[in-house]
C-alpha cells in the first residue's frame, strides 16, 4: 500500500524560480573519511563544493578508536586480508570489491603518512593490534584510541588548504535533485542563507549510517540515516538494510553515552565475563573474546538473559596497567570520569548499534544506479563487508572508495557539461492540517522501537508490527512541510527504519549480522542472496538478488 513515503519526492517546499542557486563541477555531501578523501581526489581535475551538516571536523569519523586495517607487516598479505574479509563476510562479499579494498589499502595508509598522520609503532614499525576476525595483528592506531581525530585533523586541515575545494559547513541537504538528466545536485539549507539550490555537474554522497536510530548506539548524534533515505527518494537501488552491526562492548553507565570500549580492547587480551565473574566467551566460538562481533553481541544478549543481569563485564584487571593507559588513553579517562579505575575494576558493557553495512548500491568505479551520482563510506553496500564487517575495514573502505569515488565523479565533471541548471524544478506539498507535533518524543519512540524489534534478535511477528507503526507514524510526520533539520532527520530516521524493518522481515534467515529466532539457520540450499529495494510508488519494491550479479 502506497503512504507518505512513496508518494513525496521532497521533504521540502521550493520553487527553482524564487530560490538561490550555487554552482559547482562536484557537489560532495559529508566530509568524515569517504567524503574528505573524495573532495581532495575531485579536487584534480574540477571544482569542489564540500557541504557537512555541522562542522567540518564533527563526524563519526572523528570517534574511530580501534584504527584502520591494512596490510603493512612482511607477515601479512592482500590474500591473507581478503580471507579474514570474506571469513566474516558469511558469503555476501563481493570478491571484486575486498581484492580492490585490501590491495589499494597500504597505498592510502602511505598517502596519510605522506600527508602527516603518524600511526603508533613500536621497536619493530606500526604498532600493529589484532581485532576479532582478524588472524593476525593488521590495525594501525594512532594516539592510542584516537585514531579516528588523527585521521580527521589531518584530512581536514588538507581540506581548508586545497584552493579547488569550497567548504559550506552547518548546511543541511534536505534532498537531492534529481531531472531527467540523473542528479543535478542538491536542496540545501542554511540558517543564514536559507533555502539554496546547489548545481553540480556531478554529486557524490557520503553521509554516513544511521545508529541513531536505536536506543543504544555508539554513534553521535549527526548519525541519522540522512544520506540514505535521500537517496532512496531520489530512486537508487539500496540493499542488504537489515545488516546492522551490533557492537558488542559499549560501557554500560546510565549517562555515559553509550561509550565504545574498542574491540581492541578484547585484541590486546581483556576477558568477557558475566556477573559471576565467570569467562563465558568461549563456550560460543573457539576464538573466544575475538569472535566475529555478531558472535560476541549474541553471546552477550543470551548471558544476559541467563544471568538476569543488565550488564557483563570487560576485565582488564590482568594487563599491566601503565601499557593499558598508554594504549587506551580515552577509553581510561572515560572509565575514570564514572569512578571505574581499569585497574582494579571491572568495565560494564553490553551492545549496541555501531555500523551500517548495507546501503546505497554502487559499482567498482562508486556509481550508484542514478546516473551522475556517486557515493561512498558507511552510507553505501559496496560489497566489501558481506552480511558482516571486519573491525576496523571500515575506515579503509571510506579511505579506498572515497578516492575512487572523488576521480571517478571528478573526471566525469571535467568531461561533461552542466546540468541544464536552473529549470521548472518545484516542489510544493500542502501545508497540513493535522495536530503539531512533539519531534523529540517520535525519535525517541522510534528508537525504543527499533532497538527492541529491529535489534540483536529478531521475529517476523515483531518486524511486521514495526513496519506497521512506522507507517502509522508515517500519516502524522511524513505530511508536515518542516523547515529545521530536526524536522528532516525525523522524517529521515522514519523511512530508514521503515526500510530496515522491511528488509529484515523479508530476509527469512540468519546470516552475518541478522539474526532471526524464527529462521535461526542460515538458508544453505540456495546460493546467497542480497535483499535489494527500490522505490516505488506502491511502496518499496524488495527485491532479492544473486551475490555477484552486475548492480
Ligand atoms: C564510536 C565509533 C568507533 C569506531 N571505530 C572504528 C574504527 O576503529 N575503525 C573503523 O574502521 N571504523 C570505526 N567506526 C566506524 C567508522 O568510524 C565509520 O564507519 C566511518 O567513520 C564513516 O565515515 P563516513 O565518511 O562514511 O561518514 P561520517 O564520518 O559519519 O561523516 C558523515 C558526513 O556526512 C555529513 N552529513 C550527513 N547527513 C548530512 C546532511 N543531511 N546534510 C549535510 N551533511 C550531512 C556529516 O555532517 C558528516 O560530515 C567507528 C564508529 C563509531 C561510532
Amino acid at each position: 500500500m502506497a503512504t507518505l513515503f512513496d508518494t513525496r519526492r521532497y521533504l521540502s517546499n521550493f520553487d527553482a524560480a524564487r530560490t538561490g542557486h550555487v554552482f559547482t563541477d562536484v557537489l560532495v555531501i559529508g566530509s568524515g573519511v569517504a567524503g574528505a578523501r573524495a573532495a581532495l581526489e575531485a579536487a584534480h581535475y574540477a571544482d569542489v563544493t564540500l557541504i557537512s551538516k555541522r562542522t567540518m571536523e564533527d563526524t563519526t569519523t572523528r570517534w574511530a578508536q580501534g584504527g584502520v586495517a591494512a596490510v603493512t607487516a612482511e607477515v601479512d598479505s592482500p590474500a591473507r586480508h581478503r580471507e579474514d574479509t570474506l571469513g566474516v563476510g558469511c558469503g555476501l562479499n563481493h570478491p571484486a570489491a575486498v581484492e580492490l579494498t585490501v590491495r589499494e589499502g597500504p597505498t592510502e595508509i602511505q598517502r596519510l603518512l605522506d600527508w602527516g598522520l603518524r600511526f603508533d609503532e613500536s621497536a619493530d614499525g606500526f604498532a600493529l593490534t589484532r581485532e576479532g576476525g582478524h588472524k593476525m595483528p593488521r590495525v594501525l592506531h594512532a594516539y592510542g584510541d584516537a585514531t579516528g581525530r588523527a585521521l580527521t585533523d589531518t584530512l581536514v586541515r588538507k581540506l581548508r588548504a586545497e584552493p579547488r575545494i569550497r567548504g559550506f559547513e552547518d548546511c543541511f541537504v534536505i534532498d537531492l535533485l534529481t531531472t531527467d538528466e540523473g542528479c543535478v545536485g542538491a536542496v540545501t539549507y542554511h540558517e543564514k542563507y536559507g533555502h539554496q539550490l546547489v548545481w553540480a555537474k556531478t554529486t557524490i554522497l557520503a553521509g554516513g549510517g544511521c545508529g541513531r536510530l536505536y536506543r543504544e548506539t555508539t554513534n553521535p548524534e549527526l548519525a541519522t540515516g540522512d544520506a540514505v533515505a535521500m537517496a532512496y527518494r531520489a530512486g537508487t537501488r539500496l540493499r542488504d538494510l537489515e545488516m546492522i552491526q551490533f557492537h558488542p562492548t559499549t560501557l554500560y553507565i546510565a549517562g555515559s553515552s553509550r561509550a565504545l570500549i574498542s574491540e581492541a580492547v578484547r585484541g590486546e587480551g581483556a576477558w568477557l565475563v558475566d556477573r559471576n565473574g565467570q569467562r563465558f566467551m568461549t563456550a560460543f566460538h573457539p576464538d573466544g573474546e575475538l569472535a566475529p562481533r555478531d558472535v560476541v553481541s549474541r553471546a552477550i544478549a543470551i548471558t544476559l538473559a541467563q544471568t538476569q543481569a543488565t550488564s557483563v563485564f570487560l576485565d582488564v584487571r590482568h594487563i599491566p596497567k601503565k601499557d593499558f593507559v598508554k594504549r587506551f588513553p580515552y577509553i581510561t579517562e572515560s572509565c575514570a570520569e564514572f569512578g571505574i579505575d581499569v585497574s582494579r575494576d571491572l568495565i560494564p558493557v553490553r551492545p549496541a548499534a555501531h555500523y551500517m553495512i548495507g546501503g546505497i548500491v554502487t559499482d567498482l568505479g562508486a556509481r550508484t544506479t542514478v546516473p551522475r551520482l556517486y557515493a561512498c563510506g558507511e552510507c553505501t553496500s559496496t560489497g566489501l563487508h558481506g552480511a558482516n564487517r571486519l573491525a576496523s575495514n571500515s575506515l579503509l573502505e571510506g579511505l579506498v572508495f572515497g578516492r575512487i569515488a572523488g576521480e571517478t565523479a571528478g573526471r566525469a565533471a571535467a568531461a561533461q557539461p552542466a546540468p541544464a541548471g536552473p529549470t521548472a524544478l518545484h516542489s510544493a506539498t500542502p501545508p497540513s492540517p493535522k495536530t503539531r507535533l512533539d519531534l523529540a518524543d517520535v525519535g525517541l519512540s522510534l528508537r525504543s522501537l527499533m532497538w527492541r524489534n529491529v535489534g540483536i534478535e529478531r521475529h517476523g511477528d515483531r518486524l511486521q508490527e514495526t513496519v506497521e507503526i512506522i507507517e502509522f507514524w508515517t500519516r502524522f510526520v511524513l505530511d508536515k512541510v518542516f523547515d529545521t533539520p530536526e524536522g528532516w532527520e525525523v522524517q529521515n530516521m522514519l523511512t530508514v527504519g521503515r526500510l530496515i524493518a522491511g528488509s529484515a522481515l523479508r530476509r527469512e534467515e540468519s546470516r552475518g549480522a541478522h539474526f532471526r529466532s524464527d529462521y535461526p539457520g542460515t538458508n544453505d540450499q540456495a546460493p546467497p542472496q542480497h535483499m535489494d529495494l527500490r522505490r516505488s510508488s506502491d511502496g518499496p519494491v524488495f527485491e532479492p538478488t544473486a551475490v555477484g550479479s552486475a548492480s
